[in-house]
């Protein structure tokens, strides 16, 4: 965890550190917030509980995340979580991840709405009959599904994969075809890094596929230096016009150890304001949009799914022991 995370800050401490972002903090939000940080520390003590939060995550709930992560980190840390429960600061399929590879322990997710426009994308039922079909033609056929899924989708899978390994994770199967569900951007960018054929799903993230080369050259056209980071979920347009295409985990790494100064960042915001609070002497545009799934987590909502020990994710046992096949295909041929 980083340094400038945690501790408890006092009202003042916190809003200086918050409104070192252009999202509008006032000092009055900053108090409320410093008392509900206060209740929610508490309140893990009580419950035995950590809390673990996506990067797309509102700053101020990093304040009272134990890890912040990518999906892949995240399902690591998931795995390894001791505690009796685990507050998941995320949408559904990642609290459902958690769920699936560490079924001893509570996992809560704060707001049952936090949902994903790609995991929705899918089901389970649609996939086995798309597999069926497929076989006919390519008997070598496997299916790979990104980790932004429902537990009856990975399911199906011979593996799941996340942006940051999608393709290792093809790259390792012992086949000539994949089907690769259900983000068809990322399929498009993974078929561009291999020799495979790479059939794919429609489906994509919506706050992603919103984004267009005018965001981008917009701020390339009067900085051309800066270094433009973009997620792989972006459309192929967007992808051309690249430094370099990685997942959020692997901007901030890239960000922290790159001679460059300046930086765009092409994916959701939260990202680009951890980046702004953890970098502050470099400088980074944002070409971003808002996940409005992400964003339904809200300390409040925290606290109060702590206290009212609420919204608890259960699983079909089959299906989960089925999904937990596919991660643990990941998180082995990633290690
Ligand atoms: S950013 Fe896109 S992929 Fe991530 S949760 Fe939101 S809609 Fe889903």
């Amino acid at each position: 965890m980083h340094p400038i995370y945690g501790g408890e800050k006092t009202p003042q401490e916190l809003y200086d550190h918050l409104s070192q972002l252009d999202s509008g903090y006032t000092p009055e939000a900053c108090a409320e917030y410093a008392e509900w940080i206060h209740d929610i520390k508490r309140l893990k003590q009580e419950h035995d509980a950590v809390i673990l939060a996506h990067n797309y995550q509102r700053p101020e709930i990093f304040e009272v995340a134990d890890f912040i992560g990518d999906s892949l980190e995240l399902a690591r840390q998931a795995k390894k979580v001791e505690s009796d429960q685990v507050v998941f600061c995320g949408v559904h399929f990642m609290a459902e991840t958690a769920k699936i590879v560490n079924p001893e322990r509570t996992i809560l997710l704060p707001d049952l709405k936090a949902g994903c426009s790609l995991a929705e994308s899918i089901t389970g039922e649609a996939l086995a009959e798309r597999k069926h079909e497929l076989r006919r033609a390519y008997p070598d056929l496997q299916t790979i599904c990104y980790v932004n899924t429902t537990a009856d989708v990975k399911a199906e899978c011979d593996a799941c994969c996340t942006s940051s390994n999608a393709v290792q994770i093809v790259e390792s199967l012992d086949t000539e075809h994949v089907l690769f569900v259900p983000d068809e951007n990322l399929a498009r960018y993974v078929q561009t890094q291999t020799t495979k054929t790479i059939l794919s799903w429609e489906g994509n993230c919506y706050v992603h596929h919103q984004i267009t080369p005018e965001h981008i050259l917009s701020v390339r056209d009067n900085l051309p230096h800066v270094k433009v980071l973009v997620h792989p979920e972006c459309r192929e347009d967007v992808i051309q016009l690249a430094d370099a295409v990685l997942s959020t985990s692997a901007m901030v790494r890239y960000a922290k150890d790159s001679p460059a100064d300046e930086f765009l960042i092409v994916t959701e915001c939260g990202l680009s304001d951890r980046l702004l609070l953890e970098i502050p002497e470099k400088k980074f545009y944002k070409s971003c949009q808002l996940c409005h799934y992400m964003k339904m987590i809200t300390l409040d909502g925290v606290r109060d799914s702590l206290r009212a020990q609420r919204y608890e994710i259960t699983l079909d046992e089959d299906i989960r022991v089925a999904a937990e096949r596919a991660i643990d295909r990941m998180l082995e041929l990633s290690a």
